[in-house]
C-alpha cells in the first residue's frame, strides 16, 4: 500500500475560509450576517496578506465573530438551561499538531484567545470552567460579567425554547430561525502552514456543563499539514461521534481521498446518525470544501488568487 500524501503546498498561495454557523436563517437578517462575515474575513486575510501565520489569522477572524452578537459565540452566544451562556472554543496549528481548547468558561470575551494561551503558555490541551477561567485571570484576563454575553434576541430564543420544551407552545413560528451559528476559521499561510479555529456558545438551553464538538480536538477542530484543516459547525454530540473533523484527515492520509469527497463524506455520515451540520475545510494547496446538510450555512473565504465569495444559502456542496 502506497502512502497518499495530500496535494502539495503551492508556493506563496494563501487563504482563508470563516463559517457563522449553519441551520435555517432568517431571510430578513442576511445582510446582518453578510456583513459579520465580511468583517471577519478581512480581518484574517490582512492577517495573511502581511506574512502572519495561519493561527494568527484564525483568531482575528474568529475574535471579529465572537466581538459580534449576531453569531452564537462570545457576546451573542446562546444560552444554557440556566439563562447564562457557557463557552467552548479551540485552536490547533497544522505544522506542529499543538492544540488548545477551553469548554464551560463563563466571563471570557475571546475564548479562541484563550485556548490560543493553553495552547502555548500550559502544558495542557484542554482546560474546563473555573480551571480554565482561573488560568485566563492568573494571566491578566478581564473577568466580564455573565450579563455582556446576553443579548434581548437570544433571551428570546431561550424563552421560546423553554415554552416549547414545557408544551406551551407547539410547532414552528414563521421565520423563526433554528440555528447553530457557532463560529469558526480554517487558514493557510504564505508559509504553507494550516490552522482551524471554533468558537460557540453551543446549544440553545443545553444542559449545564454540557460540552459539544467544537473545543475536542477531532471532532469539531482539527487542523493538519499533512492532510487539511477544519472546523465544523452543527449538532456537537453527532460531530463528537463520529469524530468528524479527525475523519475528514483520515480520508484524505489513508485513502488519499479529495477534500470535497472526505468532507462530504463525513457529512454523510453525521447525516447517517440524524444529525445536521456542516465543516469548512482547507489544505496546503489552497483548495476549499464548505458541505453542509442544513438549509443554508454562514460561510465565506478569500484566496490570494483573487477568488472571494461569502454567501449564507444556496449550493449544499462547495468546493474549489
Ligand atoms: N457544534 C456546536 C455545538 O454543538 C453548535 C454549533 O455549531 O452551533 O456546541
Amino acid at each position: 500500500m502506497s502512502l497518499q500524501l495530500s496535494p502539495a503546498a503551492e508556493p506563496g498561495k494563501y487563504g482563508l475560509v470563516i463559517h457563522g454557523g449553519a441551520g435555517t436563517y432568517s431571510r430578513e437578517r442576511e445582510k446582518e450576517y453578510l456583513d459579520g462575515l465580511n468583517a471577519a474575513l478581512d480581518a484574517g486575510y490582512a492577517v495573511l496578506d502581511q506574512g502572519g501565520t495561519s493561527v494568527e489569522a484564525v483568531v482575528a477572524a474568529v475574535k471579529s465573530l465572537e466581538d459580534n452578537p449576531t453569531f452564537n459565540a462570545g457576546c451573542g452566544a446562546v444560552l444554557n438551561s440556566e439563562g447564562f451562556c457557557e463557552l467552548d472554543s479551540a485552536v490547533m496549528d497544522g505544522q506542529t499538531l499543538a492544540a488548545g481548547a477551553v469548554a464551560g468558561v463563563q466571563h471570557i470575551r475571546n475564548p479562541i484567545t484563550l485556548a490560543v494561551d493553553v495552547m502555548k503558555r500550559s502544558p495542557h490541551v484542554l482546560l474546563a470552567g473555573e480551571g480554565a477561567e482561573h488560568f485566563a485571570f492568573g494571566l491578566g484576563y478581564e473577568k466580564m460579567p455573565r450579563e455582556y454575553f446576553i443579548t434581548p434576541r437570544r433571551k428570546e430564543q431561550w424563552e421560546r425554547e423553554r415554552a416549547k420544551k414545557s408544551g406551551a407552545s407547539r410547532g414552528n413560528i414563521a421565520g423563526e430561525e433554528k440555528f447553530w451559528g457557532t463560529v469558526g476559521c480554517v487558514a493557510l499561510d504564505r508559509q504553507g502552514n494550516l490552522a482551524a479555529g471554533t468558537s460557540t456558545g453551543g446549544l440553545t438551553n443545553k444542559m449545564l456543563g454540557r460540552v459539544g464538538d467544537s473545543p475536542l480536538i477531532g471532532a469539531g477542530t482539527y487542523a493538519n499539514n499533512a492532510t487539511c484543516a477544519v472546523s465544523a459547525t452543527g449538532q456537537g454530540e453527532f460531530f463528537i461521534r463520529t469524530v468528524a473533523t479527525h475523519d475528514i484527515a483520515a480520508r484524505i492520509a489513508y485513502r488519499g481521498a479529495s477534500l470535497s469527497t472526505a468532507t462530504a463524506e463525513v457529512i454523510a455520515e453525521v447525516e447517517k446518525l440524524g444529525g445536521t451540520g456542516g465543516v469548512i475545510a482547507i489544505n496546503r494547496a489552497g483548495e476549499i470544501a464548505m458541505p453542509y446538510n442544513t438549509d443554508a450555512m454562514c460561510r465565506a473565504y478569500r484566496l490570494s488568487d483573487g477568488q472571494r465569495a461569502t454567501q449564507v444559502f444556496a449550493d449544499r456542496s462547495h468546493s474549489k
